[in-house]
């Protein structure tokens, strides 16, 4: 592959109970198969070092998301890292991120989840109300949030990042600057703060639909995402990304390089893959292929065990694909597109590719940089649309 390093996500699909807004690949579980599935995520990951082209490729960063991670046993985690060790170069920095939810880690658990390599951790921490808490369906408490990070920091972890979520049904913008105070008294390195997102399908959205619960205006919500940006700027931290800021050099790199269309190999039950030319399943493809596993866990290890790998569906992107995920995925940055990159990668001016960025541009919805176009403050409250706008 062109690139030389990818990243690495892996899946763990189990949660103890479901967050009634959760729409990701995850089974409320009291037990789980965690040695047969390590077993799977071993022998997925020795299938795809075998060929290209994540066999030429050096590892960057490793994400264990889900699902709730922390679940595991930090042996499990050490098993897992060793076999990535075992079948790739990785790079002498590397990052390797593990999500955490309170109440389901003490301070043992976060002190041997340091000594087998993770080195960054991210805390479901959501909001220091309990009354939010329950309208989020969070199954953790205040105090087993602040004792999570308490912890987290006494087993020696430096690089935290906590996520905090707004616009939750009856939220006051008093409540959501106490939880900023909160979260910035614990000094985390990063903070990811997500307005909370109505998907289809999920107990929430049913709510809503029913009447049961009533969203935030738009306007509060556009409110909201303008305090979280001021009270964290006035704390010393960057929003490099719409909803993810940083203390300067403590940006996520795993997802800065999904951000910057760099490839990633994704194993799990249900995980997402990418590479930015031809892979094993798509020999033929010029502008990039996408892949997921299969979402069933117990399908996911059958498949592995028969196929090597659990792939269920891939797409080849064509030409136009490409360039538009590339335009859209830069400008999630706060650094933004580059047209001379955009020209370097696809061979023709941005604006050519896509004349509306003229028009962006003429609202005040982007602005120019140094050779980079980046969303402005406008620009960011309507993201989502200016995104799609490239699809
Ligand atoms: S803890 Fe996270 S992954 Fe698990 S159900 Fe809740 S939101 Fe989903």
């Amino acid at each position: 592959m062109s690139e030389t390093t990818a990243s690495l996500y892996v899946h763990i699909p189990w949660c103890l109970s479901r967050c009634p807004y959760c729409d990701f690949n995850t089974y409320a579980a009291r037990e789980w198969p965690e040695e047969a599935y390590a077993d799977a995520l071993v022998g997925e990951l020795t299938w795809y070092a075998a060929r290209p082209p994540f066999r030429e490729a050096t590892i960057a960063t490793v994400f264990f998301g889900g699902g709730t991670p922390s679940l595991f046993r930090p042996a499990t985690i050490e098993r897992i890292l060793s076999a990535v060790r075992d079948a790739f170069p990785v790079a002498a920095e590397l990052e390797v991120t593990l999500e955490a939810n309170p109440g389901t880690i003490d301070r043992d658990r976060f002190t041997g989840l340091r000594s087998v390599g993770v080195n960054r951790l991210s805390l479901g921490i959501q909001t220091f109300h309990p009354r939010l808490l329950e309208a989020l369906g969070r199954r953790h408490s205040v105090e087993e949030s602040r004792a999570a990070l308490a912890a987290a920091r006494e087993a020696g972890f430096d690089n935290l990042s906590l996520d905090l979520m707004y616009a939750v049904p009856t939220q006051t913008q008093a409540e959501l600057e106490a939880d900023l105070t909160e979260a910035v008294a614990f000094a985390p390195e990063h903070v990811s703060a997500y307005a909370l997102i109505y998907e289809p399908g999920t107990p929430l959205t049913r709510d809503l639909e029913a009447g049961r619960i009533q969203r935030v205006s738009e306007d509060v919500e556009a409110e909201m995402f303008e305090t979280v940006g001021a009270h964290l700027a006035s704390a010393g931290y960057a929003r490099y990304e719409v909803s993810n800021y940083a203390r300067p050099g403590r940006e996520a790199r795993h997802n800065q390089a999904y951000w910057r269309g760099g490839p990633y190999l994704g194993l799990g039950a249900g995980a997402h893959s990418y590479a930015p030319e031809a892979a094993p399943m798509a020999a033929d493809a010029s502008h990039g292929v996408r892949w997921q596993n299969v979402r069933d866990p117990a399908r996911y290890r059958t498949a592995v065990a028969r196929d090597g790998h659990g792939v269920g569906e891939h797409e080849r992107l064509t030409r136009t694909q490409a360039m538009g995920e590339f335009c859209w995925l830069a400008l999630r940055e706060a650094r933004g597109l580059s047209a001379a990159d955009f020209q370097a990668r696809f061979g023709a001016p941005l604006v050519e590719a896509f004349p509306h960025v003229a028009a962006l541009r003429d609202e005040g919805l982007v602005e120019p940089g140094d050779d980079r176009l980046a969303l402005t403050r406008k620009g960011l409250l309507l993201a989502d649309s200016i995104f799609a706008s490239f699809f």
